[in-house]
């Protein structure tokens, strides 16, 4: 049986249950990045909320199915490739590459696909045309196929804009073959030097509002998933354009819960490759590392805006050395006095830090849970009467809490240096020869031996 979830659901606009289409079964997708470029630390922010949803869908006993995409069909791509001399292909495999290296610093353990568009365009140009069939999308003299926004009366409930609005506040240019403003191109028909497919359509390529929705159907085999999300900038149009496709297509709303992110901000505004004020994914990878970045993006409510300072990565770099030397010095006692841990962890603690998480993941709560383990482990070590098991227990608690919020931390490695040591100094204080001792303990310290 699983654990009792809540999420907010943009649609609904409130936090809600969350209860999965097929009991102990979750489809989960989110948008990813257009792979012409480098990613910058604000991308990462949905791809870390995602990855701890995942963790705590898991731990609540759901078997989580989650896919995210690479849009490698755009014209941003094209005409990187066209300045870069490469194809457009050899382009985005390298920008793939690198932001796969960036998930693996990051210890991102939830995506088990990563779907391409361009692997994709024989489906999306059926589903195209299924669309144009049912009459909901149209065709212009040109061959670029529109998107009837009209036809939809539920447009603009995910997001909650008013059509009339958006109309009034629009104007057809002259010469814009599309019916009315809000159409949106499902397929632009090009002879232009850049990528482009010939199919049943037209020789052209995509619009980027539709290849998430035509994934979603090919790989989950259903017009209907779980959840679907990504940033607060994706609600309005694309989202709320391909909830309208899936609808035309299927008469569903490609997903039950709709979960989006707020916005990494810099000097208050979003941070973002057009507007050029971005720190690069890889550079503040290798400058705080992977657990620290996560540190940074965890200790703020998922839906909230927050400031990207480097004061504020220092101190997400300081809590997760906090983290690390505790588990650490549990490691390092256990090795140098040759025992072994025990399985127990402390149930009714992690049952409370679960709980807090699956509260639409209130990792502010749930850290606190932490915190508290943090101050028992402590004086759990300084105590010379604490048991192996009650030991074992403070740590295995704190390290299944630290590894559901996905850091991952080394063991601790002890050499036969080390064991000298520290067999040195036990010696010394049952001697009591305390001048020795004293030498000893500082190196101790400095080694994360104590
Ligand atoms: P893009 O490559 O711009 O389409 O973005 C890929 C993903 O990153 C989308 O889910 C965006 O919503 C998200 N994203 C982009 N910029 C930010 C930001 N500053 N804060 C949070 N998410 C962002
Ligand atoms: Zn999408």
């Amino acid at each position: 049986m699983e654990k009792e979830v809540k999420l907010y659901d943009t649609y609904q606009g409130k936090v809600v249950p969350f209860k999965s289409l097929v009991p102990g079964v979750v489809s989960c997708y989110y948008c990813g990045p257009t792979v012409y470029n480098y990613v910058h630390i604000g991308n990462l922010r949905p791809v870390l909320v995602f990855d701890l949803l995942y963790r705590v869908l898991t731990e609540c006993g759901y078997k989580v199915h989650m896919i995210s995409n690479y849009t490698d069909i755009d014209d941003k791509i094209i005409k990187k490739a066209q300045e870069e001399k490469k194809s457009e292909k050899e382009l985005s495999d390298f920008y793939i590459q690198a932001y796969e290296d960036n998930l693996s610093k990051l210890n991102i353990a939830s995506v088990e696909y990563h779907p391409r568009v361009s692997d994709y365009i024989p489906q999306i140009a059926d589903f195209i045309q299924a669309i144009i069939d049912k009459g909901y999308a149209y065709k212009v003299a040109s061959g670029d196929v529109y998107f009837s926004v009209g036809d939809d009366p539920y447009y603009g409930s995910l997001s909650k804009t008013k059509v009339d609005d958006l109309i009034a506040g629009s104007r057809v240019e002259i010469g814009d073959e599309k019916k009315s403003p809000l159409d949106f191109a499902l397929w632009k028909n090009t002879s232009d030097t850049g990528i482009k497919f010939d199919t049943k359509i037209g020789l052209g390529r995509p619009g980027w509002h539709t290849e998430c929705v035509v994934m979603i159907n090919s790989y989950f085999h259903t017009p209907l998933i779980d959840i679907h999300g990504g940033g607060f900038d994706l609600k309005f149009p694309h989202h709320e354009n391909e909830m309208a496709q899936d609808w035309a297509y299927s008469g569903q709303r490609l997903a039950n819960f709709w979960m989006h992110v707020g916005f990494l901000e810099l000097n208050g505004d979003k941070m973002s490759k057009s507007l050029g004020n971005v720190v690069l994914a890889k550079d503040a990878i290798a400058k705080f590392g992977g657990n620290a970045l996560r540190e940074f993006f965890l200790t703020t409510n998922y839906r909230s805006p927050i400031n990207y300072t480097p004061e504020a990565m220092e101190t997400a770099v300081t809590e997760v050395e906090k983290y690390r030397r505790l588990l650490n010095k549990f490691e390092a006692k256990f090795a140098l006095e040759n025992k072994d841990f025990t399985s127990d962890f402390d149930k009714g603690s992690y049952d409370e830090f679960l709980s807090f998480l699956a509260d639409d993941l209130n990792v502010a709560n749930a850290l606190t849970v932490l915190e508290k383990i943090n101050k028992k482990a402590n004086a759990l070590l300084r105590n010379p009467a604490a048991s192996v098991n009650e030991l074992s227990m403070a740590y295995n608690t704190y390290k299944k809490m630290l590894s559901v919020l996905g850091f991952a931390f080394e063991p601790m490695q002890v050499s036969e240096e080390d064991r000298k040591l520290y067999k040195d100094y036990q010696k010394a204080r049952e001697e009591k020869d305390f001048a020795s001792s004293d030498k000893l303990r500082p190196l101790l310290m400095e080694k994360g031996l104590l």
